[in-house]
């Protein structure tokens, strides 16, 4: 790598070449603040909090110190760099007033309150008020989809408007109007509910401020959770483990399985369950319908169903694969639906009785739970579908110490999750829980090594070719629908051959869902989140004494009981799901 050196407020560093000089002063530990960068994504320079001061060289001697913005100003050989002048510091604070002057600053009861990248700078450089006084504007709230946008909020950085394109392939938000009156929304004045926006929420996480965020379904389950006369059913999702902590202040990575399930109980929940176990039935039954796909000249690839986001992406921008999706309703459905005609039969109960509540780490689940087709006893199979965030609010509301309790266990019967079930939460982990079953059947006999590393990391698009006896298996995984799209677009091409794709619909998999806990810009460029995060499940999964789907007992329970076997006509009837071409 070609290197120059640069000096940083007095001191020499040698940076790579092409740096720009945020990276530069990252590479040697400073800080500089930003607001509209987000790394990779939206590196415009245009909310100005960047500023530093540069001299560069002219000829043999030095130039004059000017001001850039450092986010997208690439470094040059010899030049020096300013970061912390009483100049600098003015024009920030400038710039912060200038944000604040048309900003609704209702922090008291902000979603974004103590987390919220404009309240952390104002804080930082003594901002509580603007000196501009003049015109200001008053936008409605659209709460109508799981995505609510607040614009009185918004500062206008377009961190949301770059990922809904770039990422997601989405793009159904831009900015409106020019100058003063340019505000954040679809086009011809469309709410989000009218467009093809597919609750992702992957622009609520890139939101620095409070403008974007999930409908709060937290009241309505603390009120299920007061009726006496209701069964209250919570099942979290696998990645929720792997990222409630850091509500709390724990580093991102940290597993807080037992504690997560000591908080759902002290909040009265009547059952805490896991849902990685109705992954693993999942699994059953989306390998078995792969193996049939696959013996019977179905229709292929078939492509997996899980991601409520990745589903309505495919619904609306790529109608002619909806065949190819598997029928297998998501791990979350699956839960609601075995709990309401299974259990509620099991245990005498009236399923209309039942309050599912699921814990997961998605916005685009709030969709799936009111989609047609997913209600196996006559009533929506889940009622609430909260999100990591909402989990830990409720904790907090509920005034529970949550770093100060002991582990509990998830509750029987629903207790038993694999290590294959636990992967789910990560891209390529579907793909790896559905090999491990595929292999073992087809194969017809026990596998020595469960582990199908090629599938495993955090690059957009993976593919893989297994041989399984006289089988060749190529699969293909994509998470994000802006790799999705790329994914697809190479099968309709004809450039790429293959059986089985996994496609979760936010980049990384579950755990960077867009409704996870969200971290600072600052954070996300100095680690990557999604394989961090990821690195819990992974350890998870090596230490469980169960790894593959098939060997859950409590799965094997259910198909003795109740479902027969997999597939079966009763396990369609409840467990699977149908899809629209929506087109767009
Ligand atoms: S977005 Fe930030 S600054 Fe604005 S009201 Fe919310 S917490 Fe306060
Ligand atoms: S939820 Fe997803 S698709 Fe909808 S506006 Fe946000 S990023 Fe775009
Ligand atoms: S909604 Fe949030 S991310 Fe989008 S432009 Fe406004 S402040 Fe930035």
């Amino acid at each position: 790598m070609d290197m120059i050196n640069v000096v940083i407020n007095g001191k020499s560093y040698s940076v790579a070449a092409g740096s720009t000089v945020l990276e530069a002063a990252k590479a040697a530990n400073i800080d500089i603040p930003t607001l509209c960068y987000l790394k990779d994504i939206n590196e415009i320079g245009a909310c100005r909090l960047c500023l530093v001061e540069v001299s560069e060289k002219r000829g043999s001697a030095m130039g004059p110190f000017r001001m850039v913005t450092a986010c997208v100003y690439p470094c040059t050989d010899g030049m020096e760099i300013k970061t912390n002048t009483p100049k600098i510091t003015a024009s920030r604070r400038m710039n912060l007033e200038l944000l604040l002057s048309n900003h609704d600053q209702k922090c008291l009861s902000c979603v974004r309150s103590t987390n919220c990248e404009l309240q952390t700078l104002c804080r930082e450089y003594g901002v509580d008020q603007s000196r501009f006084k003049g015109a200001t504007h008053h936008y409605e709230i659209d709460d109508r989809t799981p995505i609510i946008r607040d614009n009185n909020k918004c500062i206008l950085c377009r961190r949301c408007v770059a990922t809904c394109a770039k990422v997601q392939a989405v793009g159904v938000i831009g900015a409106n109007n020019r100058g003063f009156d340019t505000y954040i929304g679809s086009a011809f004045e469309q709410a989000l509910s009218e467009t093809s926006c597919i609750n992702c929420g992957q622009c609520i996480v890139a939101c620095p401020v409070g403008a974007l965020y999930e409908r709060d379904d937290t009241d309505a389950v603390f009120e299920a959770l007061a009726n006496p006369d209701k069964h209250v059913l919570i099942c979290t999702a696998p990645s929720v483990r792997a990222q409630l902590g850091e509500c709390f202040g724990y580093e991102p990575g940290t597993d807080v399985e037992g504690k997560m399930v000591a908080a759902l109980k002290a909040l009265g929940f009547d059952g805490v369950y896991d849902m990685n176990l109705t992954a693993d039935l999942t699994i059953v039954e989306e390998a078995t319908e792969l193996i049939g796909r696959i013996q019977n000249n179905g229709v292929l690839p078939m492509i997996t169903s899980c991601s409520p986001g990745w589903i309505k992406y495919c619904e609306h921008y790529f109608p002619e694969f909806v065949d190819n999706l598997s029928t297998c309703k998501s791990p979350q459905q699956m839960f609601g639906a075995v709990v309401k005609t299974y259990y509620a039969q099991k245990m005498g109960w009236n399923p209309a009785d039942i309050v599912m509540v699921s814990a997961i780490p998605c916005t685009a689940k709030k969709f799936e739970v009111g989609r047609p087709d997913e209600s196996a006893a006559g009533v929506p199979d889940v009622d609430f579908a909260i999100t990591t965030r909402e989990v830990g609010r409720m904790i907090q509301k509920a005034g529970i110490n949550f770093r100060a309790l002991d582990d509990e266990k998830f509750d029987d019967p629903f207790a038993i999750g694999s290590g294959a079930g636990a992967i789910f939460g990560a891209t390529g982990g579907v793909m790896e829980a559905a090999l491990r079953y595929a292999a073992e059947i087809i194969l017809g006999k026990k596998l020595e090594k469960v582990d199908f590393t090629e599938v495993r990391g955090t690059e957009g698009i993976k593919t893989a070719s297994y041989q399984l006896g006289d089988m060749t298996v190529n699969v293909a995984v994509a998470s994000s629908t802006g790799m999705a799209k790329k994914l697809l677009n190479m099968v309709k091409n004809g450039e790429l051959d293959v059986q089985f794709i996994e496609i979760m619909g936010c980049p990384g998999g579950c755990v960077n869902g867009g409704g996870q806990p969200i971290q600072p810009a600052k954070v996300r460029m100095s680690m990557d989140l999604r394989a961090v995060r990821a690195a819990v499940l992974y350890r998870d999964d090596a230490d469980c004494d169960l790894r593959k789907s098939q060997d859950n007992l409590a799965v094997q329970t259910l198909y003795k009981e109740f479902f027969g076997e997999p597939n079966s006509h009763k396990a369609h009837e409840i467990l699977h799901t149908s899809y629209i071409k929506r087109g767009l």
